[in-house]
């Protein structure tokens, strides 16, 4: 009896062993693949309003180390780094090609989340639960993969590649791409294209960004004598400010008609959308005094213009018909973006023949059998409009088909066959790109 039970307990003692041997082996087998990479990335948690930012920086640093790239950190703010990576093309001379990202994503509500968004949770389906999924880690992650890849097979690149992280994107980019795109260091970079984040397709078309539109902060202010609330006359502040708010609500519906005729994208229209109004004399006992029509009325609209908006046009509108001095208004416009490029062109980037690169772009995904989807004008913005009005064509782009568009909202998640099909899509283009000869340097 005894020694039946010696023997029992050697052999679960060695199953055991056994056990502990294979959990270590997966562990490292594990720790060794994109996918592990992605998520150890989404799990440093770089959300506002306190972003970690050193963090992620050497994260990536020792990530560009295993595969051989330089590494340079700029702070054109401190505490907040740009991490520029480098792979050096046989021909340095050549204008380079930029690859960026962002390092911070936006806040997440932890309790409306199915799996908590910082611990990148892998579902038996492979769905991969984290904030800045979509938004933007994943092609933070997949241009090392691509370029792990590329070095392993042996490809090296004509063009330098270098690849970017910003911080502050979520917050307009205004300490981060906007000082390092004005920056020496930036322009020392020589850059003929760059490459941006671009968001998720539901379809099972790659979607591709060629200009964002740009912001406007417009405030409406009236002016007018204050009066009883049972008095009858003209030029009241109310009375003026309503009359410019349906002017706007008007404009707004033209425009908003070409959308729903099928004529224009949603981002190809100007959008002018109220987001708040403000008038009334403030009571202490009751909200407002009832009885009162009040001396000033206010109203704040969120307007975002497409590149071939005419900024001039847009101005005199305003000045004319929406805020006119005649009716006592006055208004403010905070442009929180330019709409023309430092020759005056257009802030977009060409998707035709008459742009090189958009050709080498579009057949290097193709050949990866990836179809494109119609070029888009972004409805809001990123960081490529910062190196767009430069004059540096940019595309945004983030290969995610067949996924619900999912950033800045619970339960962001990307599924990690989308995540491998990336990586192929970047070694595609990054070759293509990085091996483009160019028709002229000047001009590319
Ligand atoms: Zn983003």
């Amino acid at each position: 009896m005894a020694k039946d039970s010696m023997a029992v307990s050697s052999l679960l003692w060695t199953l055991f062993l056994i056990s502990i041997i294979f959990s270590l082996q997966s562990k490292s087998q594990e720790e060794d693949i994109p996918i592990t990479r992605f998520q150890q990335y989404l799990r440093i948690n770089t959300a506002h309003p306190n972003p970690n930012y050193t963090a992620p920086v050497s994260f990536l640093i020792n990530q560009a180390q295993s595969i051989g790239l330089t590494s340079k950190t700029f702070e054109f703010v401190s505490g907040k780094p740009v991490l520029l990576l480098t792979w050096l093309g046989s021909n340095p001379n050549l204008p380079s090609i930029l690859f960026n990202s962002h390092l911070d994503s936006v806040p997440a509500e932890s309790e409306k989340w199915i799996h908590p968004p910082f611990s990148a949770h892998r579902t038996t389906d492979g769905h991969i639960y984290a904030r800045g999924a979509q938004d933007d880690k994943c092609i933070g992650v997949q241009y090392l993969e691509a370029i792990r890849n590329l070095k392993s097979r042996g490809f090296s690149p004509l063009r330098t590649v270098h690849i970017s992280y910003v911080p502050e994107e979520e917050i307009g980019g205004f300490d981060g791409m906007m000082r390092f795109a004005a920056s020496s260091e930036f322009r020392d970079l020589n850059l003929g294209f760059a490459m941006d984040e671009g968001q998720a397709n539901p379809g099972d078309e790659f979607r591709v960004f060629y200009a964002d539109r740009t912001p406007w902060e417009f405030i409406i202010k009236a002016e007018g004598i204050p009066g009883h609330g049972a008095k009858l006359y003209d030029n009241s502040a109310m009375e003026n400010l309503m009359k410019s708010v349906e002017l706007i609500a008007k404009f707004r519906e033209t425009q908003f008609d070409f959308v729903k005729a099928g004529k224009a994208a949603n981002s190809e229209v100007i959008s002018v959308n109220p987001v708040y109004l403000k008038a009334g004399t403030p009571s202490t006992t009751v909200r407002f005094v009832m009885n009162m029509q009040p001396s000033e009325a206010e109203a704040g609209y969120d307007v975002r213009l497409p590149p071939m908006a005419d900024p001039d046009v847009m101005k005199k509108r305003i000045a004319e018909e929406w805020a006119p001095s005649i009716r006592n208004m006055t208004y403010t416009v905070k442009e929180k973006g330019k709409l023309r490029d430092h020759l005056g062109r257009p802030i977009m980037t060409p998707t035709n023949d008459t742009n090189p690169w958009w050709s080498i772009f579009k057949q290097a995904v193709e050949a990866t059998g990836g179809k494109l989807a119609k070029p888009e004008i972004l409805a809001s913005t990123t960081d490529s409009r910062y190196i767009r009005s430069l004059g540096i064509p940019v595309l945004g782009f983030s290969p995610m088909t067949n996924t619900p568009i999912l950033l800045h909202d619970h339960n962001e998640f990307l599924k990690d066959i989308v995540f491998m099909k990336g990586i192929e899509v970047y070694e595609s283009v990054i070759t293509a790109l990085s091996s483009f000869k160019g028709v002229s340097d000047q001009v590319l």
